[in-house]
């Protein structure tokens, strides 16, 4: 634990470092790349389940942001457990897998792995947002893809650095370095085949957020996050809101609010099915 601390204080402080290349990367980047544009694929689904992998952001030693003894990586699995039991309450059917059902470790690799190996529909990653200025809330949904803001680069800065946590990570990620701007730049630009129909999956939970739960959404964004490189399905990730908040915490800790965060995530994962399921599949 000792050397991971370290570990991630050295790479902590060259991060801040290079904050001012960051800004300016980014631009060049996204003036380079503008001049292409990715074909999406329209889905058609497998003569299958309908399978979901709920992924609970965090766990073990690793307890993703704190807030006022609230952990992330409590918070998001009881909302991944919430989502599961809602959908198999209301659409039996649907094949639900968990990348954690209790408080372990899990890398990000084999997050992704345990999609594609079940060859599933959606991958949903679900996650708690911090930032120093407490007064920002609510919710924000990512889809993969190339930061449009410093702020969604932070998110994405903040969500990777999880990978630190593993000895093998350069090798693992493909010399992917958290601490150097061109990685996440990278990981951004790298999945796209299925980003349309993930930034509809995107639409439909900020949409349950803000209009049928009348919480603060601050909308559909994309990043390069580690978690979502290697997945071959749709895949969001969800921040259901700040713990650096006081409102969004208490919500988040509550009973309440993990059923109502879950319910509207699940309601926008049926819409989902509905509006993409081109051939009914049991
Ligand atoms: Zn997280």
């Amino acid at each position: 634990m000792k050397k991971y601390s370290s570990i991630l204080e050295t790479n902590l402080k060259k991060v801040l470092n290079l904050q001012k290349l960051e800004i300016i990367v980014p631009i060049l980047l996204v003036l380079f790349f503008s001049a292409y544009s990715i074909p999406s694929k329209k889905k058609t689904f497998k003569n299958t389940a309908f399978t979901v992998v709920i992924d609970a952001g965090h766990g073990g030693h690793d307890p993703g942001c704190m807030h006022d003894g609230v952990k992330e990586k409590e918070v998001t699995l009881a909302i991944a457990l919430a989502i599961g039991a809602k959908l198999k309450e209301q659409s039996p059917e649907i094949k639900i897998i968990y990348t954690r059902a209790g408080d372990h470790f899990i890398s990000l690799w084999e997050r992704a792995a345990i999609a594609n190996k079940n060859n599933a529909d959606l991958f949903i990653s679900i996650h708690c947002n911090s930032t120093k200025n407490v007064s920002v809330s609510g919710t924000e949904t990512f889809a993969m893809g190339l930061n449009q803001s410093a702020g969604n680069l932070d998110v994405a800065k903040r969500e990777n650095q999880v990978v630190l946590l593993e000895d093998d990570y350069l090798t693992r990620y493909e010399g992917f370095d958290p601490n150097s701007p061109e990685s996440h730049i990278y990981f951004s630009l790298s999945q796209n085949a299925h980003m349309e129909q993930s930034i509809s999956l995107a639409a439909k939970v900020e949409n349950q957020i803000s209009e049928k739960m009348k919480r603060p959404s601050r909308g559909v964004k994309q990043a390069g996050f580690v978690v979502l490189w290697k997945t071959k399905m749709p895949s969001i990730l969800i921040e259901t809101g700040f713990l650096s908040n006081t409102q969004d915490r208490l919500f988040l800790k509550s009973k309440v609010g993990v059923s109502k965060m879950a319910e509207g995530i699940v309601n926008a994962i049926l819409e989902y099915k509905k509006t993409y399921q081109t051939s009914p599949s049991k």
